[in-house]
Formats: structure tokens, C-alpha cells, sequence
């Protein structure tokens, strides 16, 4: 996926899921607009759901999508829980070592790396802290921060498939303007052909966005916009039933997809990741190959 986004000068969103209502959402918006994309979920909601029913409900919400869906798990520094995801066959994990020190980060990655990829598993490496706290994962200072040069060599060291830099961007909501750095993907992607993923990216704007996959992004998270999609069309769908006092929680659920589907829907026109004809999509956990070609 990420190989085929690169040729083709767009960014794969990356979509934060909380449950099966937001599950859905996404593989509506990504079935409607013909868009390959990767569901993710964090270590709190793997751990709320247990990752073997997560698991199944993504087999089932994914298998009829028509493009490729991935399975991926987000910032993770539980190499237990890496483990129980990589065995369950996921597509995907996000090793976060931005807490450790370089060396002991580019120890710990290689671990994992050797790990998944025995089980045919591709890993992001988070070496620099992204700014923000997301699922109780992270903080709100720059702790580690290298040269391009010094993270293309961790990569190297490491094997790590997609890389997650700094850019500038931060978790969860914007607390002040946040100065965003293109260019440093450009640096970086002139020292490799590993895949770059933006993190935070919720509040930035399309030219923005457009930026960053200009330089080269080739994956894009998503999770602070679809929970206030999620959670402020579920208030306003509540105080419906309470202004009416009829308690429906269809009416709820309908809602809730309704609203997430759309945010993803903007996201992915945002991304330029919509459109593909699709000659053969396995949409497995193990990852559907990209073969399409623009309708
Ligand atoms: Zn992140």
C-alpha cells in the first residue's frame, strides 16, 4: 500500500477505530470512495476490545470493502502486546521507542523488527517523541530529537519498514499555531525510500496536508478528528432523545456512523487516496496488494 501511494502521490489515511461503529464507518468511507486505507488502533482500545475480538470484527467489517484494508497497531513500547497482535495477524505495528535513548531504542526496534518480519509483519519505528499525549501514550515536550541523517541510520540498524518523525505536528487537539516542517521529509526522503508517516493530523488544513504529501508522506494518522466526529454526533443524537424522550440506541448507532463515515470521507479526498479501479484487493489482515489504477 504504502509502495503504490508513493508512485502514485498520495498518503494512505491512517484511521484511529474505538469500536465496531467507527470500524464500519471506515470501511464505508473507504468501500464508497474506492480508497485503500488502514484501520488503527491504540494500545487502550486494543486492550478495552482484547485484540482476538478486534481481530475478528475486522475480518468481518473488511472482507467485502473491494480495496486493500490494513490492520495496524499505533504507538506501542509493550513488545507483549506487540507479540499477541503480530500472532492474531495483523498487518502492522508502531513500536514506540521515542521514550528510550538512541541506542536502547535502536536495540528494542530491532528486536521487534526481527520479530514481526519472521511473521511476514512490517513495523513503523518512533525514535524522536511526537509532541502530545494520545491514549495516554506520549508527552508534551520534545525529549529526543536526531539529525535525518542519525534516523536513517537507526533505520538502517534496525529494519524498520515506515519511519515517524517529528514534523512539527503534535497529538490530539492544537494548543497553539504549530510550525510544520515539509522539509524535513524532503531531507529524510533523500537519504531513503522508506515510507514517512505524519502523525497529528487532525486540525491541519488541505494545503497543509498537500504540503507535507508533496514532500513525500506516504501514511497520514488520523484519530483526534474522528473521536469528536464520533462522540459530538452521539451527544447531539442523545439530547434528540431526550428533547423527544423516545430511547432508541439504533438511532444512536446510525448517527455515529454517519458522522465518522463523513469525516473519514473528507480525509481521504483531503489525501488524494480516493478513486482506485481495483484489479485485486485481498482485504485480509496480512495486508490486500495495491494493483489499481485511477477510474
Ligand atoms: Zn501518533
Amino acid at each position: 500500500m504504502m509502495r503504490h501511494a508513493q508512485e502514485h502521490g498520495y498518503a494512505v489515511p491512517a484511521l484511529n477505530v474505538v469500536d465496531d461503529l467507527s470500524l464500519r464507518a471506515v470501511v464505508a468511507a473507504a468501500r464508497r470512495l474506492a480508497s485503500p486505507v488502514i484501520v488503527q488502533a491504540s494500545v487502550k482500545t486494543a486492550r478495552a476490545i482484547g485484540v482476538d475480538l478486534l481481530t475478528r470484527m475486522f475480518e468481518t467489517a473488511s472482507a467485502a470493502a473491494g480495496v486493500p484494508i490494513a490492520l495496524h497497531l499505533d504507538h506501542c513500547p509493550d513488545e507483549g502486546l506487540i507479540r499477541e497482535v503480530v500472532e492474531a495477524g495483523w498487518s502492522s505495528v508502531l513500536f514506540d521507542a521515542s521514550s528510550l535513548d538512541y541506542d536502547e531504542a535502536v536495540t528494542r526496534t530491532r528486536r521487534v523488527v526481527d520479530y514481526a518480519h519472521a511473521h511476514g509483519v512490517d513495523v513503523e519505528s518512533e525514535i524522536e517523541n511526537i509532541v502530545g499525549v494520545e491514549d495516554g501514550v506520549g508527552s508534551d515536550s520534545l525529549v529526543h530529537s536526531y539529525s535525518p541523517e542519525r534516523l536513517v541510520e537507526a533505520a538502517e540498524k534496525t529494519g524498520a519498514d515506515l519511519l515517524a518523525p517529528q514534523l512539527g505536528t503534535q497529538h490530539g487537539q492544537y494548543t497553539r499555531r504549530p510550525r510544520l516542517l515539509p522539509e524535513r521529509v524532503h531531507d529524510i526522503r533523500r537519504l531513503t525510500d522508506r515510507p514517512i508517516v505524519l502523525h497529528g493530523g487532525t486540525g491541519l488544513t488541505g494545503d497543509q496536508f498537500r504540503a507535507f504529501i508533496e514532500a513525500g508522506i506516504s501514511k497520514i494518522n488520523v484519530s483526534t478528528a474522528l473521536k469528536r466526529s464520533y462522540m459530538g454526533s452521539a451527544l447531539e443524537s442523545l439530547r434528540e432523545a431526550e428533547a423527544g424522550d423516545v430511547w432508541d440506541p439504533p438511532v444512536l448507532f446510525r448517527a455515529i456512523e454517519t458522522s465518522v463515515e463523513q469525516t473519514v470521507g473528507e480525509h481521504i479526498a483531503m489525501f488524494g487516496a480516493g478513486g482506485w479501479a481495483v484489479d485485486s484487493a485481498s482485504a485480509c489482515s496480512a495486508g490486500g496488494r495495491m494493483q489499481g489504477r485511477r477510474r
